[in-house]
């Protein structure tokens, strides 16, 4: 699938970890949001769109993110550590909502966006620069917060450990490189 268009949008905050937003366009014709470009310990990386999972308050039924400690209805104290785990034995409290199946694609996504990236902080250096537009991009900062982008770069960092020796059973080898 061809990448025929990637947007970046940088953050303000030079400490922020979350250093763009981006938009990618495949093959003129369909598009994801909401990709985010972070720095991560070797230089940046790129995390997919996400959304944060949620369970139900067993008092209220209302529903609640699975890092709350509270109910944010009935405001009933709800049991830490209550999300799944992943085979790594991490909590899963996000979930992709679009994301490469295979890693040699993953790889190639990887560079493309890190390269427009790189391309788009050079430019922003220049006089009279225009951010790209993006109409509704602003509003997905809801959907983060430290811990998350903090999740993700250890995440990142964990990847570039794994890189350095053989994958283990049932482990993708071809991140390697990523
Ligand atoms: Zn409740």
């Amino acid at each position: 699938m061809e990448i025929t268009e990637i947007r970046i949008k940088l953050t303000e905050d030079p400490r922020n970890k979350l250093k763009a937003y981006c938009s990618v366009t495949f093959d003129d014709c369909f598009v994801v949001r909401d990709l985010k470009i972070i720095d991560g310990v070797k230089g940046p990386f790129v995390a997919m769109p996400s959304r944060k999972l949620c369970d139900h308050c067993p008092r209220c039924k209302g529903k609640n993110h699975l890092r709350a400690g509270y109910c944010n209805d009935c405001g009933t104290k709800l049991p830490p550590d209550r999300a799944g785990r992943d085979p790594r034995g991490r909590a899963r409290l996000h979930a992709d909502l679009a994301h490469p199946i295979h890693s040699q694609y993953r790889i190639e996504l990887h560079k493309a966006i890190v390269k427009a990236y790189a391309e788009e902080v050079e430019r922003s250096k220049q006089e009279g620069y225009q951010p790209v537009s993006f109409d509704d991009l602003d509003e997905i900062e809801d959907f983060l917060d430290e811990a998350y982008l903090e999740e993700l770069a250890k995440r990142d960092a964990e990847r570039q450990a794994g890189a350095r020796r053989p994958a283990r059973p049932g482990e993708a080898s071809a991140e390697a490189g990523a």
